[in-house]
């Protein structure tokens, strides 16, 4: 019973009533029609089981000692937190943690150490990445992929620089609002690692943490479950180190608490995670005057269709909706030669378009193809294509078809056909296409091209 008081009492304060994660109408807009006479009011809807919550503030405090104490001792020298430890100054600190984490995105972390040392010796401040070039930007940020990222991440700091006379906001909430590409995890992470904010931050690590804490079965991206999961991690983050307690939960999911094999043996928080307690005794831990979710129609448990499978272990916990496949598309592309001035060889790049996929990024000629073509049609098309470029006609025959190189982006399964093309005697571009230029080998790799056009 007091289990049960606790649970609907933290949900009155989350301000959530619904057990189905619907939120509870805003002040101001909470006047609600009285019943038909001669109805019932309708019952309040059931709050989640307890075995979902943190309800408990002596568990809560245990956790947050036990999760600080295995970070103080287990977490991995980072650049971005020596600097988060270190700056004195509030703008640079905050601007040092939130290039990390634009960079974390999508991107592990050995790979973007190199990256950030780089960025930061060369952009230490906000001011200094407001008067860089795009091109500068892209340079640096060829081959850590998603390059929006580095894109969006300039025009915020050059808003930062015109329209906030330089001052980075220092609230999750002003941050969410102020900084384009800056979302709720972004700013909750910057907030509370800068700027000592009590406040959650949930990426793809802290969900998966969260969901084998407390048995959360039910698809892990529904907006039930992220609301429930952000409401879990306001309560949870420690209120004196918020900043370690979300990088300590972070660091957890990265390097005990993985997709595939969690470490549960070494884990400091085993004591209070119901994943691994049913993973132990090979059903729901018994919890007093609570129902027994799964049975009933939790809308956090594991999905009836999908129950426990306990050859799965705790990775039973997060599940998310499948996802649709990549598209694939076809695109032929041609490494375009020439001798250069001095002897060597130099091939010609195009700039891509500044918006859409990989904008602003430099490539060999490239067309899109249809699916389903012959391959002299694709031949033909491309053979026209470049025509337009060098301003003279070029044989279909000519082209010589070197492979084909495949390369995932995050929703795509682009095919590249390659072919390749010598040239002799000197070239015009014509200079209304787009931007174009030759370059050198050594000159290709320093240019900002994407890994895709690396491996062509
Ligand atoms: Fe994750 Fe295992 Fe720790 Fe539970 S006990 S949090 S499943 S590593």
């Amino acid at each position: 019973a007091r289990a049960r008081a606790a649970a609907a009492a933290a949900l009155r304060r989350s301000g959530r009533g619904s057990g189905r994660g619907r939120a509870a109408p805003p002040r101001g807009r909470s006047r609600e029609r009285a019943p038909p006479r001669g109805e019932a009011p309708a019952a309040a809807p059931a709050p989640p089981p307890a075995r979902h919550l943190f309800s408990e503030p002596a568990e809560v405090e245990a956790l947050r000692r036990n999760l600080l104490a295995w970070y103080d001792r287990c977490k991995r020298d980072l650049p971005w937190r020596a600097l988060a430890a270190t700056e004195p100054d509030a703008d640079r600190r905050g601007y040092a943690v939130w290039v990390s984490e634009i960079m974390l995105q999508q991107t592990q972390v050995a790979t973007v150490i190199d990256y950030y040392n780089r960025w930061m010796q060369k952009w230490p401040t906000l001011q200094a990445l407001a008067r860089a070039s795009l091109e500068e930007v892209n340079e640096l940020w060829a081959g850590l992929g998603y390059y929006s990222r580095g894109k969006r991440l300039q025009e915020a700091a050059r808003k930062v620089v015109s329209e906030l006379a330089g001052r980075m906001p220092r609230t999750a909430e002003e941050l969410q609002k102020l900084l384009p590409g800056v979302g709720r995890y972004t700013a909750g992470a910057i907030a509370s690692i800068s700027y000592g904010q009590a406040t959650g931050a949930v990426d793809g690590n802290v969900v998966r943490v969260l969901c084998r804490l407390r048995c959360i079965g039910a698809d892990s991206s529904s907006p039930a479950v992220v609301d429930r999961l952000w409401d879990m991690a306001n309560v949870l983050v420690d209120r004196s180190r918020p900043g370690d307690f979300n990088q300590a939960l972070m660091e957890l999911g990265a390097t005990v608490c993985v997709p595939k094999a969690p470490l549960c043996g070494e884990c400091p928080v085993k004591q209070h995670c119901q994943a691994w307690r049913r993973k132990l005794f090979g059903k729901p831990p018994p919890v007093p005057d609570v129902e027994d979710c799964g049975v009933g129609d939790c809308p956090l448990c594991l999905p009836a269709t999908e129950p426990w499978d306990s050859s799965l272990g705790v990775t039973n916990f997060p599940r998310k909706a499948a996802k649709k496949p990549p598209r694939a598309m076809r695109t032929a592309t041609c490494v375009l030669e020439r001798r250069g001035c001095h002897g060597a060889p130099e091939y010609l790049i195009v700039q891509r378009p500044s918006s859409g996929l990989l904008a602003g990024l430099w490539e060999f000629p490239s067309l899109p193809l249809a699916q389903d073509l012959q391959e002299e049609e694709e031949r033909e098309q491309l053979a026209d294509h470049l025509q337009a470029w060098m301003g003279r006609p070029v044989a279909a025959k000519g082209l010589q078809f070197i492979g084909e190189v495949i390369h995932i982006f995050s929703h795509i399964h682009q095919t590249y056909v390659v072919y390749s093309l010598h040239l002799d005697g000197d070239v015009t571009l014509d200079p209304a296409l787009s931007p174009s230029r030759w370059v050198t080998e050594d000159e290709f790799l320093a240019s900002a091209v994407s890994t895709a056009m690396k491996k062509v």
